[in-house]
């Protein structure tokens, strides 16, 4: 019995088991991560072609399987580690290649994971819901171009290797599927992972929007880079000075409300195609830490916006010229460009 609910659609083609095996140019030195076994048909032939598999696979039913699988062969269930649980949670040893038919509801958080390891793998290569992939690999002014694919090409080369019916699988899903494959990029990028991904996810809060409305109308995006403002000064020696500035006599998370409302409702919309529905939960989080924390610098609060402000409108039209550009057609160097001219002017997005 699959469980739909884990994405539980296991492959009956040995074809397609195959191709994706061979489509990862194992070498016999090579430690695996395969994420998901199931039933274990692509981990016997990764056991045949590489030295030692780790397999984290989230139901003990399936692990027992697969367990059972490979128990006749000792040589093979020697090379294999299982490690049962949420591959998300789980802390993983150094790899070499990925390979995973994956579980369809982990695909975003999986990709972030994989991109983000300190010690990133040769290559991986994945199964997605055919709309997803394409994702990964979108270009400017593509349709389905987004947070995603700009991060993943920052991160690694993204290629397509082939496509898969749904009746490849057992039981079908409800969509086609695709295998990409993403080789990191050797050296890995000297910049900072959450930088880039916390710009890109002002720029994608609307892809079709101006940079200029990203960053300069939303009242919220303002108030973090402030606060984030305030702890780079702070960090740096830069005393903000504010003998003009009159205390504002705000109660707790005022400020943060007067045109928050507006914001939020704005928010809660359905995300159009490659849009970010996460952003939302990540400036609450954001509110509700500036909140808990109270505020020692609230007096100063209205002379750092407008440091800040006038700071984000330097960069925006005098040094980069993007103001006008949506994100939708920003290519790697315009967030590149964008990156380098903030960090430049103390501002920082994590
Ligand atoms: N690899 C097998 C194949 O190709 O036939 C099974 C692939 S099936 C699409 C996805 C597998 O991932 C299922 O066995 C499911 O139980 C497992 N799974 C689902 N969510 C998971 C998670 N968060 N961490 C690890 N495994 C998960």
């Amino acid at each position: 019995k699959m469980n739909t609910d884990l994405g539980q659609h296991i492959l009956k083609n040995p074809g397609v088991a195959k191709a994706i095996v061979d489509k990862a140019n194992l070498k016999p030195t090579d430690h695996v991560l395969e994420v998901g076994p199931g039933t274990g048909n692509l981990t016997v032939l990764i056991l045949a072609a590489a030295k030692r598999v780790t397999a984290v696979e989230m139901d003990p039913r399936m692990a027992a399987e697969l367990t059972k699988r490979v128990q006749s062969n000792p040589a093979d269930s020697k090379r294999l580690n299982i490690l049962l649980g949420d591959v998300i949670k789980t802390e993983l040893p150094p790899f070499d290649v990925c390979i995973s038919n994956t579980p369809y509801q982990i695909s975003s958080p999986l990709v972030f994971k994989l991109l983000a390891l300190e010690k990133p793998p040769r290559s991986c290569v994945l199964m997605f819901q055919r709309e997803f992939a394409l994702r990964l690999f979108a270009k400017p002014g593509d349709k389905l171009y987004s947070r995603l694919s700009v991060n993943a090409q920052m991160w690694a080369k993204v290629s397509h290797v082939m496509k898969v019916g749904r009746n490849n699988f057992n039981p079908p899903p409800a969509v086609e599927s695709n295998v990409v494959r993403l080789e990191p990029k050797v050296p890995r990028p000297q910049i900072s992972y959450d930088e880039w991904d916390g710009l890109l996810r002002i720029c994608f809060v609307r892809k079709n929007r101006t940079l200029r409305a990203a960053f300069l109308t939303t009242s919220v995006v303002l108030e973090m880079l402030s606060a984030n403002y305030r702890v780079w000064c702070a960090q740096n020696d830069i005393v903000i000075t504010d003998e003009e500035e009159p205390e504002e006599p705000v109660g707790e998370g005022e400020a943060m409300e007067v045109d928050g409302a507006a914001e939020e409702e704005e928010w809660g919309g359905i995300a159009e195609d490659g849009e970010d529905d996460e952003l939302p939960d990540f400036f609450k989080e954001h509110q509700k830490a500036q909140t808990r924390q109270g505020n020692p610098n609230r007096k100063r609060k209205g002379k750092v916006a407008e440091i800040v402000r006038e700071k984000v409108r330097k960069v925006l039209e005098d040094e980069t010229e993007l103001a006008e550009k949506r994100a939708r057609l920003c290519d790697e160097s315009d967030f590149l460009k964008l990156l380098y001219a903030f960090n430049k002017e103390g501002i920082h997005f994590n």
